[in-house]
């Protein structure tokens, strides 16, 4: 069953890709997020381009994070980003930290702190990625993220420097 509260809650999303065309998998992808069930998409960041993390050799990611408002239930919300990286052509099982046509992962949702078999928010990457740190930071500085704090004094992590603006 599905869940729709009454209030309109924020969540952040982040999205990344590197196989394809992943400007355009990007783009519909934050079309498709904007079409959602009681959720509007408000703002995305620009698109960043960052070195894939782990040690698959691959091409680097494109990534960027979308600001929404929803009535849906953070487990709903997982399960519509799932829906969407189907779309997409994202397969099931794939290689950790490897190539993938659409990456959605529900970054953070309202103040909520969840910890499931199947959904963790917050993200438990986000304080490491700076393809997370950095998009968010232009959208939301000002968010305090449960168990991290303000957005704007997350640190970059400059272990993983490889990270460039790509528009
Ligand atoms: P990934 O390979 O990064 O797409 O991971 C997908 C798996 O992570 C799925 O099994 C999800 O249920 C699980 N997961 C746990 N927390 C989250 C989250 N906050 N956002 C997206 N996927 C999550």
């Amino acid at each position: 069953m599905t869940i729709r509260h009454t209030l309109w809650r924020p969540a952040y999303i982040g999205l990344g890709g590197n196989l394809g065309n992943p400007v355009a998998s990007l783009a519909s992808a934050c079309a498709r997020l904007a079409k959602l069930p009681d959720t509007c998409c408000l703002r995305h960041a620009s698109l960043y381009r960052s070195a894939p993390f782990g040690n698959v050799p691959q091409a680097d990611f494109l990534n960027t994070v979308a600001a929404l408002l929803t009535r849906l239930d953070a487990r709903d919300l997982l399960r519509q980003l799932q829906a969407i990286e189907r779309a997409a052509g994202r397969k099931q099982g794939g290689v950790r930290w490897g190539p993938r046509e659409l990456d959605l992962d529900l970054l953070v949702y309202s103040n909520e702190i969840i910890d499931t078999s199947e959904l963790i928010v917050p993200h438990p990457g986000i304080r490491d990625r700076n393809f997370v740190l950095l998009p968010l930071a232009e959208l939301a500085p000002n968010l305090h993220i449960p168990g991290l704090g303000r957005v704007a004094n997350l640190a970059v992590n400059t272990n993983e420097p490889r990270i460039t603006r790509a528009n």
